[in-house]
């Protein structure tokens, strides 16, 4: 791929990684705010007891954004360093070109289309970047 390519998918991610950040930092705003508000003011003591039921679902909900996020944070990362590296758009598995197309829809993409369909029928689970052994072979001792 060449450096204007690059460039171009490296803001991409960029931009990605700043919206990441701020839902992150919105939730983390969040959860000091009401942890200040339940300690500050006693008044407002007995309201909180009985909005806990919605406060709780509501934590679960910020709790799953929270890691969906970070989960994409680290990925976005660990794209940076690939494009870095100059293992960016290519396939993990085949070592064959991943689609510009399928970069931009998901530029956090390590594997073309074909092998992550293989991957997926063989492994029922999304969260095989980490774990496939190649994945680590090829990107940390190349
Ligand atoms: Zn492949």
């Amino acid at each position: 791929m060449n450096n204007q390519k690059l460039q171009f998918f490296r803001e991409l991610v960029l931009k990605e990684r700043e919206n990441t950040i701020r839902i992150i930092s919105d939730i983390d705003e969040t959860w000091t705010k009401n942890m200040q508000d339940a300690s500050g003011n006693l008044s407002n003591y007995t309201i909180h007891l009985a909005d806990i039921g919605t406060d709780t679902q509501e934590r679960e909900k910020e709790t799953y954004i929270l890691e969906r996020e970070l989960k994409h944070l680290r990925l976005l990362d660990e794209t940076l360093k690939r494009i870095d590296s100059n293992n960016f758009g290519t396939c993990i598995y085949c070592g064959e070109k991943i689609s510009e197309e399928r970069l931009k829809a998901v530029p956090y993409a390590v594997s073309c289309i074909e092998c992550q369909k293989k991957y997926e029928k063989r492994n029922n689970h999304n969260n095989h970047y980490y774990n496939h052994k190649s994945y680590n072979k090829k990107v940390k001792f190349r």
